[in-house]
């Protein structure tokens, strides 16, 4: 990913949502993206030209506009009609967005139209987070990684953030994920966790 002087940026056309530029590259803001904030903390995968993106939950677009600056294709979901309008002008700008109006939790619905992925992203903010996550791997192909943007609040508000850490882990791996890393996003975004995973290959025969 690009940085200039410790900023991170992407290459695109600016104007997106009133983003600032530098040196002719849009910044993007660890405290506006939890991508971004992934990036300036602790790496994240690399995201490459050739590469092709399943985004879930992408609101109106401000993340995805940043993955597109670095990504092949990018199949854009989200099930909210508001934001959705948004997104449709950032498609409109940029030609390897695919905007999808389609529910994570039922993913046949957008089948036809998704191929599989290098890189599966998830930022749904609801409950069952890591039951969605498993049931988009069907899209990611062997080796591919995927990021799951945890929102410990909408799991459940009552309990402490690190055992819902922790069991969400646990559901992952039981899914076939190995977990590389993961870290928590403070300071830009206040009970969210980062987990990025790698699909175990299916044992051999
Ligand atoms: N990823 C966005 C970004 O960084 O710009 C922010 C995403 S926001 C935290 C969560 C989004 O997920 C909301 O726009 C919400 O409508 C959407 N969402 C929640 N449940 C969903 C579902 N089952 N299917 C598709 N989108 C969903």
């Amino acid at each position: 990913m690009i940085r200039i002087d410790g900023v991170l940026v992407s290459p695109g056309e600016g104007g997106v949502y009133g983003e600032r530029m530098l040196g002719g590259y849009r910044v993007w803001d660890p405290y506006r993206s939890k991508l971004a904030a992934l990036y300036q903390k602790s790496g994240g995968p690399e995201i490459t030209p050739g590469m092709t993106v399943l985004y879930l939950g992408a609101a109106n677009g401000t993340t995805v506009s940043h993955v597109a600056d670095y990504a092949g294709t990018v199949y854009a979901v989200e099930y909210a009609p508001r934001p959705m309008q948004d997104l449709l002008e950032v498609a409109r700008r940029r030609k390897n967005v695919v905007p999808i109006l389609g529910d994570a939790t039922a993913p046949a619905g957008y089948a036809p139209v998704v191929e599989t992925v290098d890189l599966l992203y998830q930022d749904v903010a609801q409950p069952d987070q890591a039951g969605i996550l498993l049931k988009n791997a069907v899209f990611l192909k062997t080796g591919g990684t995927a990021v799951l943007m945890l929102k410990t609040r909408s799991v459940d508000i009552r309990r402490d953030p690190s055992d819902i850490h922790a069991e969400t882990v646990e559901m992952l791996v039981a899914g076939g994920f190995d977990v590389i890393d993961s870290c928590w996003l403070e300071p830009y975004h206040r009970d969210h966790a980062a987990l990025v995973c790698t699909r175990t290959p299916p044992p051999a025969p």
